[in-house]
């Protein structure tokens, strides 16, 4: 009687203490973030941040408290293009500046979003211009040359991608059709609309709800400039984003990419680089937001590359002014960029690194 007693009690005990054991090793062993999230300011280096910084104070980039700083070269180049810089970040390889997610003999390079998909997960990307455009065709497809943008909404139609906001629809449509930036009668956005909601209005975005969803919103790469008060922002973009790709619960991998901040710089233009500084810094405050909510999020912002040799040279602070500046060139640069981290392993993004570590360091976490 008094042994069947103890084991009434005991057997509970080990029961729970069990549970416990397993509950705690299961969320520690395996903390591979669930989600990672990619931001890339193109053209974005320490000026462009610092010009976001006077006019802006505190910036959501100042909630990291992990920074390290990433060489962007290229394969043979000094200076790499958009196309190789997000090469180098979606699949850990050099390539010749041009080239998207492959080698010039033809292999191609598994990108973080395709091994994503591989593991069950969701994967997007939003971008403030065409998603066949460099930046983001380099997380979603493979082209020995990134101006094949009609090859590359093909690849993107055939494929099955859970969100793709940006615009450029233009590529997605046969020729006949007006506004068409295509030479042939293939209809990738006949496809992309047997498989998911596509938006091509503003309004039409608004209602977009369900996974997998798609916004094309301009004809071509020029989406609207912060500037244009269009009514759909980057923000917004990336707040539909996480809302629908978090449906999944194995988890996504998403890239966020501030794709004018460039521009300005190939302009030599400070309102605009600042405008879209802050547009982007206002995405980067959602997707903070999100991950520190969530608490499985692995958040990294850099950028491909640093666009104009910008200088900074006389301003306030304080009254948020920046009047003296100066751009060494109308092209892109070879400065180290910045690279912040927030979220499981964050600490091993920080210091001096290749841009290609990035893409290694990513993918090695999802091994
Ligand atoms: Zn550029």
């Amino acid at each position: 009687m008094r042994k069947k007693r103890i084991s009434l009690i005991v057997i509970p005990i080990i029961f729970v203490f069990l549970f416990v054991l397993l509950f705690i090793t299961r969320n520690t062993v395996n903390k591979q973030p669930r989600n990672i999230i990619l931001m890339i300011g193109d053209g974005m280096g320490i000026s462009q941040i610092t010009t976001g910084r006077i006019y802006r104070h505190p910036m959501h980039m100042e909630r990291f408290n992990i920074m390290g700083l990433a060489t962007t070269y290229s394969k043979k180049q000094f200076i790499t293009d958009s196309a190789a810089g997000a090469t180098a970040l979606s699949t850990g390889y050099k390539v010749e500046n041009g080239v998207i997610a492959m080698s010039l003999d033809g292999e191609r390079y598994p990108t973080i979003a395709e091994r994503a998909k591989e593991l069950g997960k969701s994967a997007g990307v939003v971008a403030t211009t065409g998603i066949t455009h460099a930046t983001p065709a380099a997380f979603i497809s493979h082209v020995e040359s990134r101006n094949m943008q009609d090859v590359i909404a093909e690849q993107i139609a055939n494929n099955t991608w859970d969100v793709l906001f940006g615009s450029g629809w233009g590529y997605f449509v046969p020729q006949h059709v007006e506004g068409s930036l295509r030479n042939d009668d293939k209809n990738p956005l006949e496809i992309l609309q047997q498989k998911m909601q596509v938006a091509l209005t503003p309004e039409e975005f608004k209602n977009l709800a369900n996974i997998p969803a798609a916004a094309l919103l301009h004809r071509t790469n020029n989406f609207p400039k912060a500037s244009d008060n269009f009514e759909i922002t980057l923000e917004m973009m990336t707040h539909k984003a996480l809302k629908i790709l978090s449906k999944n619960n194995k988890g996504f991998f998403l890239m966020v990419e501030g794709s004018q901040i460039d521009w300005g710089g190939h302009e030599n233009d400070m309102i605009y680089i600042r405008d879209e500084m802050l547009a982007f810094d206002d995405a980067v405050g959602v997707v903070l937001d999100f991950a520190e909510k969530d608490k499985n999020t692995l958040v990294i912002i850099t950028a491909d590359h640093e666009t104009g040799g910008m200088s900074l040279l006389s301003g306030d602070f304080e009254n948020h002014e920046l009047i003296g500046y100066h751009f060494a060139t109308k092209g892109h640069t070879a400065t180290m960029v910045p690279v912040f981290s927030y979220g499981p392993y964050a600490e091993r993004f920080g210091g001096i690194q290749d841009n290609t570590d990035i893409g290694k360091m990513m993918l090695s976490l999802w091994k």
